[in-house]
């Protein structure tokens, strides 16, 4: 890996313009490593490469071609996990335990999808008679993915190994704030042998190369998973070349808990679930909905579980590591600010320990109690370690506040009755839905979107696969 530099066409490249990025240890908040400043000549040598590729080795390669040498990466993944946990912790501020998870999941990524690449195969339908109809799947040509922040390695895993998978060659803009782990693992694919171009790497900001790819005429589909904004943007620019997009955006997930729950199973689950990467995860729980008479109960031990969490840098390994950077810690402060205005209680929040560096990007968990269901805290995705709760009276009642937000991507029901378990999975408006338990961030297997501001499109699990390819009719007349 060379610092400063895109991976394009298997080579380590010079930014065109030269120009560089600092990056910032979000544990301290000091510069500790550069990015290349990708620009549009950046994004089109690697669009060229990525083309190059479809139409040399890896356009002509088998499905067990491409799977065997997903397996080769994922081996070297797996030795090297290690150092890519630290890599990554460093580069995000995730506690080391959590990084380490991150690891592991792109290693199960790319297992996952080299033993699925050459089980991808299109149908016959029966048709009129003489005539024979197949269907083929085949990759779209050069996708282009943006990759936000928060979670690097497993959404490059999930994102860029089912579409290698599948055929394509990508083009990959990660996030400026964090992304080194990336540049490690294109090292890897290297030493895997992936040809030429099936992979290409252009850091930098996104409104300079991230737009240059949105908007590049040579792509054939872009992946974007971040902010509803961005994404909104990215269609625009994407819907010049009428290019298709997935969109994985934000959430505002609740976790519905009836009365009759296994209270010592939600607590750490609901906790975790606001906890994991500072509240920074998109399918973050960070709505929790309580019946009425498990209410004040529940919150008395949330309130002692929260008040018991520590803060601090990555490499401390405590429950929670700082937010990614000022900006983000200036978004969280105001929300909390809105909430201190309109008299919305804080319950309890944990503590930032003496060692963190002032200079960190630190905020503690915070715990709000009673948000009105249409205060920001209660609609809006914070993206910060806070937790907004709020009873309800009966199960339509529940069920009409957790639909009743912009975003759709997961919720959560915990009760032991079985009949509504089901009723309230049917109607919840909602990409995944979690019963007696609560994780989107694992399950490689399991598809994984959203609906409404949440986005559309899905990845993970074979599911990704069909939206990374494109689906061809043959008809052929035999009489
Ligand atoms: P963001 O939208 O600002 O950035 C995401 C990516 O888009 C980055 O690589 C960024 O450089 C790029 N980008 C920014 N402006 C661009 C532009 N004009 N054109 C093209 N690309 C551009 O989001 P963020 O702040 O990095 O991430 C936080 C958001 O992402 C949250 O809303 C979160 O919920 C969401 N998210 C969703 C998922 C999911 O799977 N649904 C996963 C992680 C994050």
């Amino acid at each position: 890996m060379q610092e400063a530099h895109h991976f394009i066409g298997n080579r380590w490249v010079a930014p065109a313009q030269e120009q560089t990025i600092p990056v910032l240890d979000p544990s301290d908040g000091q510069p500790f490593a550069v990015l290349a400043r990708g620009s549009a000549a950046d994004i089109d040598a690697a669009v060229q490469a990525a083309r190059a590729a479809c139409e040399a080795a890896w356009g002509n390669s088998s499905a067990a071609e491409r799977s065997r040498v997903l397996f080769r990466l994922a081996a070297l993944l797996a030795e090297q996990q290690d150092a890519l946990a630290h890599i990554e912790a460093r580069d995000t501020g995730k506690p080391l335990k959590q990084a380490r998870a991150d690891a592991a999941a792109v290693v199960r990524y790319f297992e996952f999808y080299a033993g699925a690449a050459d089980k991808l195969h299109g149908q016959t339908i029966p048709y009129q008679t003489g005539y024979t109809v197949l269907t083929l799947r085949e990759p779209h040509g050069v996708t282009g993915h943006i990759i936000p922040w928060n979670y690097p390695l497993q959404i490059f895993g999930r994102s860029v190994g089912a579409a290698l998978a599948a055929g394509n060659a990508c083009v990959v803009k990660p996030a400026e704030d964090a992304c080194l782990s990336l540049l490690k693992l294109a090292e890897l694919a290297q030493q895997a042998g992936l040809p030429d171009g099936a992979l290409n790497i252009v850091t930098g900001y996104g409104h300079e190369a991230g737009a240059a790819l949105a908007r590049h005429p040579g792509i054939d589909h872009i992946s974007f998973t971040g902010s509803p904004q961005t994404g909104k943007l990215v269609t625009q620019m994407a819907a010049e070349n009428h290019v298709p997009v997935t969109l994985e955006l934000g959430g505002k997930s609740p976790q519905i808990v009836f009365a009759d729950a296994d209270m010592d199973a939600v607590l750490p689950v609901v906790v975790n679930a606001i906890v994991q990467n500072a509240g920074q995860t998109c399918s973050a729980g960070s709505r929790l909905l309580v019946e009425r008479s498990a209410y004040e109960p529940l919150l008395d031990r949330l309130g002692q579980a929260f008040e018991a969490l520590q803060v601090g840098p990555a490499m401390l390994d405590l429950d929670c590591g700082p937010l990614i950077s000022a900006k983000q810690q200036q978004r969280v402060w105001d929300f909390l600010s809105d909430a201190q205005h309109d008299g919305i209680a804080m319950l309890a929040h944990g503590q930032v320990v003496p060692e963190a560096p002032e200079a960190g990007f630190y905020q503690a968990p915070t715990l709000l109690r009673d948000v009105p269901p249409s205060h920001r805290l209660a609609r809006e995705e914070v993206f910060g370690p806070v937790l907004a709760a709020m009873p309800f009276e009966q199960e339509s009642d529940a069920l009409q506040l957790a639909n009743g937000t912009p975003f759709g991507l997961v919720a959560g029901i915990w009760t032991r009755d079985g009949a509504r378990q089901l009723r309230l999975a049917r109607r919840l408006r909602s990409g995944q839905v979690f019963i007696n338990n609560y994780g989107a961030g694992g399950g490689v297997e399991l598809p994984f979107g959203g609906v409404k501001h949440s986005g559309h499109g899905r990845e993970k699990g074979f599911e990704a696969l069909y939206g990374f390819t494109t689906l061809k009719t043959i008809a052929i007349r035999h009489d």
